[in-house]
């Protein structure tokens, strides 16, 4: 296969997917939402949300990616829950 095609987390379009899932993210191009990479466990959670909730994380995730490479990560701490000490 030389191509792998995924319905886009965000507007639920099909869209190339960039980079294999080979780590915690994937990195899409979408021609609607652009270049954004989504952690896997999002990928499973977004389908439960809104478009209007959805795009607003990656609205989110794209601010935060102004200082790094500029490839926003979105992921589901975003507008879940913060992180607690629960893990000791
Ligand atoms: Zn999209």
């Amino acid at each position: 296969m030389l191509k792998t095609y995924y319905n886009c987390p965000i507007s639920d379009e099909p869209v190339h997917e960039v980079l294999p899932r080979d780590g915690d993210f994937v990195e899409f191009f979408c021609p609607t939402c652009g270049q954004f990479r989504i952690s896997n466990k999002s990928i499973t959670s977004m389908r439960r949300r809104s478009r209007s909730e959805r795009e607003a994380m990656l609205t989110d995730a794209r601010r935060d990616a102004q200082g790094g490479d500029g490839i926003p990560l979105i992921r589901d701490s975003h507008s879940h829950a913060r992180k607690t000490d629960d893990q000791r």
